[in-house]
């Protein structure tokens, strides 16, 4: 195979190649997929040395704040930082997370850090969009902390979840909080736990840890962090680093992301099956006479999509 024009710039490190190689794995139009896959493909043997690390919490909880502080310890220890995102409501709000690179202003500056901001218009791949494809040309590019940053709505920490090796949740300090995740079932793939703002009232902050502690289990104890004055960041990255390491040493990521592989590849089967019907002549020509016989109720909504797929795979059978 020809070695894509991208690939040794990428390799080297390049920022400049990886921005680049990224709006490829992002792009829709049909004559970069072949170039996509091409440059996955060279990348693939280079990728995989990561810390693949999801970073959830809700909407002011101090992720972005987190990061910049987390991401400038881990460089101390001579980490090379990538900051992504997933972002289930891009599309409909434009996509904020990431959006605002002020909120990292000494990270995005630094050379041993990249950002990528969130795409921000159609939701390519559903929540995930292009975001793995992005994690394996970044550490292709020689990054060796991948931070992948989530709104906690929906299901985005599933979906973070499923294409990291450990999943932080970010915590407020206070009960309703916490009930709220444990209610929502966030607890139960998270894990680790750190309750952020432990500066603005450290008893309540120690309780929320406690009480967040006793249901995680050997994945505890909860971290008590101020994103804010730095206090705890460094502790909790020893902490991850640890755990990563044991991860590695008992085979569990190996298997987790052989796991998540399989996972990513069905993915990619229903979408670009997905994306094949809804462009499919047969199926647009049946369309409005089905639908509408849906809408007035003659025709029950199962068997009108078994007529629709009967279209779709005539002939092709
Ligand atoms: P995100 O929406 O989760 O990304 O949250 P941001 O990082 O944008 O933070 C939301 C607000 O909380 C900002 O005003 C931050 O300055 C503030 N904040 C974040 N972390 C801390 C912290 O540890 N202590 C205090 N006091 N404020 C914080």
């Amino acid at each position: 195979m020809v070695e894509h024009p991208l690939l040794a710039a990428l390799l080297r490190g390049e920022r400049r190649a990886l921005a680049r190689a990224i709006t490829l794995v992002e792009s829709t139009q049909p004559a970069d997929l072949a170039q996509a896959d091409q440059l996955l493909t060279q990348a693939l043997p280079h990728s995989g040395g990561a810390l693949r690390l999801g970073i959830s919490g809700v909407p002011g909880v101090g992720k972005s704040t987190f990061i910049e502080a987390f991401g400038l310890v881990a460089i101390e220890h001579g980490r090379r930082v990538a900051v992504l995102a997933i972002d289930p409501s891009s599309g409909v709000s434009g996509g904020s997370i990431l959006g605002d690179k002020t909120r990292m202003e000494r990270l995005a500056v630094h050379e041993a850090a990249f950002i990528r901001p969130t795409p921000s218009s159609g939701v390519l791949g559903g929540v995930a969009g292009r975001t793995r494809e992005a994690m394996l040309l970044c550490e292709a590019a020689g990054y060796d902390l991948l931070l992948v940053e989530t709104v906690g709505v929906g299901q985005s920490e599933t979906t973070v979840a499923a294409m990291t090796d450990l999943l932080l949740l970010l915590q407020l300090p206070n009960a309703g909080d916490d009930l709220q995740a444990i209610k929502r079932g966030v607890m139960e793939i998270a894990d680790l736990v750190a309750v952020n703002k432990a500066d603005l009232d450290p008893a309540a902050a120690r309780r929320a840890a406690f009480q967040l502690g006793a249901g995680l289990g050997h994945r505890g104890p909860a971290h008590e962090v101020s994103a804010l004055t730095g206090e705890g960041i460094a502790a909790l990255w020893s902490a991850i680093e640890v755990r990563a390491q044991a991860q590695r040493d008992s085979g569990e990521r190996e298997r987790l992301r052989r796991e998540q592989n399989v996972a990513w590849m069905g993915e990619a089967v229903r979408e670009g099956l997905s994306i094949r019907f809804d462009g499919d002549t047969r199926v647009s020509a049946r369309l409005p006479d089905i639908l509408g016989r849906v809408e007035s109720g003659q025709l029950p909504p199962p068997a009108a999509a078994r007529l629709l797929l009967a279209a779709f795979f005539e002939d092709k059978s």
